[in-house]
This record gives C-alpha cells, sequence and structure tokens, in this order.
C-alpha cells in the first residue's frame, strides 16, 4: 500500500490510480521506508514529502541515511496532519521563502546542526531520532515531552507564524501581540535571559512549556505544535471510532465524548472539551502500560486562549487540496 498524495487515501501499490484516472507510482525512496506515491506521469521519481528534503546526508554515509529514513517519518506524520487541518504547504521550488527540509545529521562531522526555522527552511538533526541521544538531551534540559513529530511541529508553528500573521497587513498581528507578546523583542537577549533564570515563576498558569516563556516566538510555535497534537490525536481516535461513554465521567456530562475528525466549523473550547477526557483516559491506558503520561502537560485557561488564537488563524487560512503542488521540472 501507499499513500496517495492528493486524497490522502492508503492505494495498492504499484497498480493504483489517482481520482483523475492518472496511474501512480511509488516513491523512488521506497527502499528508504517512504511509503508515498507519485503520478506516473510526473517527471520525478520522488513524492511531495521527499522532494521537500531540500538537504539530505551524503550518498556514502550510510548512519545518516538510516536516520533520515527513521526522520522522514516524522516529516510525512506532519505533513498529513497540516493537510487534515486544510493549512496550505508552499513548496521552495514554486515560492521563494517556501517550504523546505534540511534533514541533516550532528554525527556527521561536518560541525553541529541547530535544530530551527530560518526564511521557510526546516533544519532538523538527524542524530535526534536516536532514541539514546534524543532521551539525553530531553531529561537534560527537564522537559516532559521530547519527540522527532515535537519538533516538526514546533518549527512549523514558526513558519506559518511567519506566513500567516507576521505578513504586511495579517488580520491576526496585532491579536497575537497582545495574547503571545510583541515578537519583535530581542531573541538573543531573551535567549541568555532564559538560560541565564529559567521560566519565571508561576509559568504554568499562562505558558504551556517552560520553553513558550522565553520569547513570543516560542510561544507561538509551542502552542501552534500542541494545537497539532491535540487535533492530530483527537482525529485519529475519531477515525477509530473510540468514544468515552458518559457513564465513565464520574457524573460529570451526561452526553458521550465522541472526538471528531475535523473541528474547523466549531471552536477551540469544544475540541479541549474533548481533550481533557480523552487525554486523561490515554494517560491512564499509558500508566497501565508502565510508562508516563502519554499528554504530560495541562491547558490552563490562559493558553486555551492562545490555542484558541491558533485556531481562528489556521480556519481563515485554509485551502481545498494542500498538498497538491505542481512540482518541479525533470
Ligand atoms: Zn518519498
Ligand atoms: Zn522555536
Amino acid at each position: 500500500m501507499m499513500l496517495a498524495t492528493a486524497t490522502l487515501t492508503m492505494v495498492p501499490a504499484p497498480a493504483a490510480l489517482d481520482e483523475h484516472g492518472t496511474a501512480l507510482v511509488a516513491c523512488a525512496h521506497r527502499d528508504q521506508e517512504c511509503n508515498w506515491s507519485l503520478r506516473a506521469d510526473d517527471d520525478g521519481t520522488t513524492c511531495f514529502s521527499c522532494r521537500l528534503t531540500r538537504r539530505r546526508p551524503q550518498a556514502d554515509d550510510a548512519a545518516a541515511l538510516e536516520r533520515l529514513a527513521e526522520t522522514s517519518k516524522a516529516q510525512r506524520r506532519l505533513l498529513v496532519g497540516l493537510a487534515d487541518l486544510g493549512l496550505p504547504v508552499d513548496p521552495y521550488w514554486r515560492t521563494d521563502g517556501g517550504l523546505a527540509f534540511d534533514l541533516l545529521s550532528s554525527q556527521s562531522g561536518n560541525g553541529p546542526v541547530t535544530i530551527g526555522h530560518a526564511g521557510g527552511v526546516i533544519t532538523i538533526d538527524l542524530a535526534e531520532s536516536l532514541d539514546a541521544h534524543r532521551e539525553q538531551l530531553r531529561v537534560q534540559l527537564g522537559e516532559p515531552y521530547r519527540t522527532m513529530l515535537g519538533h516538526f511541529r514546533h518549527e512549523v508553528g514558526h513558519y506559518y507564524q511567519w506566513q500567516l500573521v507576521e505578513r504586511p497587513g495579517g488580520a491576526f498581528l496585532e491579536e497575537c501581540r497582545a495574547l503571545f507578546g510583541d515578537e519583535r523583542a530581542s531573541y538573543t537577549d531573551a535567549l541568555a535571559r532564559h538560560y541565564a533564570t529559567g521560566a519565571p515563576a508561576g509559568w504554568q498558569e499562562t505558558f504551556i512549556s517552560e520553553y513558550a516563556t522565553m520569547h513570543p516566538w516560542e510561544d507561538f510555535a509551542e502552542t501552534f505544535a500542541h494545537y497539532q497534537h491535540v487535533l492530530d490525536t483527537l482525529g485519529t481516535i475519531a477515525h477509530g471510532g473510540v468514544r468515552i461513554d458518559a457513564s465513565a465521567l464520574m457524573g460529570t456530562r451526561t452526553q458521550d465524548i465522541m472526538p471528531r475528525t475535523s473541528y474547523a466549523d466549531v471552536p477551540m473550547a469544544v475540541a479541549l472539551e474533548d481533550w481533557q477526557w480523552v487525554s486523561y483516559e490515554l494517560n491512564r491506558a499509558n500508566r497501565a502500560m508502565g510508562k508516563g503520561d502519554l499528554y504530560p502537560f495541562s491547558i490552563p485557561p490562559a493558553v486555551g486562549r492562545k490555542l484558541d488564537l491558533v485556531h481562528r488563524i489556521v480556519t481563515a487560512s485554509t485551502v481545498p487540496v494542500p498538498l497538491v503542488a505542481p512540482f518541479p521540472g525533470a
């Protein structure tokens, strides 16, 4: 099976047709565990996700290529989530400042790789896809959650803030500044302050994470990442037909919790109400397996308001077919 990019559905490999009756072929990186497809009449040989990867390890760097295969799974998951939200993904080959991924390893001997976003390009350190390395960093930095998907979702938050909010005349700019703070504040000063003194006391009442307290940009990116965590997980649960019976809710509700595949037509408060119960049950399930909470965060009202603004920004920016864009010539 492989993914048909336009419809985001799984189709049989290799003899599938797209919705226009055009034959689909598997991505040339199928041997690197890519399960996406492209049209047979396309000039290229790799799928939309693989093409968004602008820089990758050298062909003889086997260790880094193994990490690339692992990391690209998270990248594809990110893209499916963005498409489910209806957000446009404008690739770098079509638009100056369009989205691109530089997937490089800090263990390849070419110097450090700093995870970040600049001008549409998201850089990811492939070495972090090694569980032992990433877990060590997580403990060192005192973070409750650190995953490759989390990195992608955070960095793409910077990309969308730049694209959807900070454009001249952006409709949400003032509201964004009022809630998250003025993004024109010095980032260098914020960084120095954060690593010298840490998060301010009582940060839990207004921020989703300690890192979010550093600078308005980081607060937006963290909030945007959690927006994707919440809606993607609720959507996955909904597709599986899972719901929570009202009788399990300790008399607090008379109606069952029925997660939705999309919350685009309702306020964020509806998703957060569902999430409160779904994450509670998922956390209990994780603990039943001897693991930590699946969602080791709590969402205070002030963070709920930030998530609501992100929800309004996203739902005001949707396009009908997000991931289908003209590919570059051969
Ligand atoms: Zn691919
Ligand atoms: Zn960031």
